[in-house]
């Protein structure tokens, strides 16, 4: 074999913009509102996984996994760095977001509730193709820094999740500068900032709608 093809890179639309976001890593963390860290049984303390850049894919149809799948909606803010370092302090983790945009970290709650039985890794359940819808990135230029609001999804027009931007147990500046306790940020990194309580189910050909107040929203359905 000679030729090694160069992958297509991932990209996302900027709100006003004519350049696009390039995504790099996806970092996630489960469990930053109280309610739902409550809900799934767990103690509030923030745990990192990983998507990779493959998994973002733009609004609309969603190709799904196996249709016995259970699929989970977790309606999430997501921070769109565009620099690089290690912060140790919130006013040089807020200097990394370059945007925000509206996610969600679809979720396989069937095998994820099985992985953690076995205390085996969560990849298949949460890294799978198309487990990331994204909405456009909205510049902080034009939006700020969004830290209260609304953050809701609907699933077939009832409103499902419910809850406020104030209530992240670990605001944006400190989930930075706890990854960056391990991992130096880039320009690229998108980090799913946690899903406020009322995750469920979102069956095979359901419109699911979110939004997050000030920064967007976003509409998909899964086929
Ligand atoms: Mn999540």
């Amino acid at each position: 074999m000679n030729d090694f093809p160069v992958p297509a890179p991932v990209v996302v639309p900027v709100r006003g913009r004519s350049g696009r976001f390039t995504v790099g890593r996806v970092f996630c963390v489960g469990r930053n509102y109280a309610e739902h860290a409550t809900e799934m049984g767990a103690a509030a303390t923030p745990i990192f996984f990983m998507k990779p850049a493959t998994a973002v894919v733009p609004a609309g149809d969603l190709p799904g996994p196996s249709d016995d799948a259970r699929v989970d909606h977790e309606i999430e803010l997501v921070l769109a760095l565009n620099a690089d370092g290690r912060p140790t302090t919130p006013e040089a983790a807020r200097a990394l977001i370059g945007g925000y945009a509206v996610g969600v970290d679809l979720t396989r709650r069937d095998l994820q509730s099985e992985f953690k039985k076995a205390g085996a890794p969560w990849e298949a359940a949460k890294a799978f193709d198309a487990s990331a819808p994204l909405s456009e990135i909205s510049p902080a230029d034009d939006v700020g820094h969004p830290r209260a609001g609304a953050i809701w999804f609907d699933v077939d027009g009832a409103r499902r999740q419910d809850g406020d931007l104030g209530d992240m147990i670990l605001s944006p500046e400190r989930l930075l500068i706890a990854l960056g306790e391990t991992w130096r940020l880039r320009p690229g990194d998108l980090v799913f900032t946690g899903t406020p309580a009322g995750v469920g189910p979102l069956p095979r050909g359901a419109q699911g709608r979110g939004g997050v107040e000030g920064v967007g929203e976003i509409s998909v359905r899964r086929l």
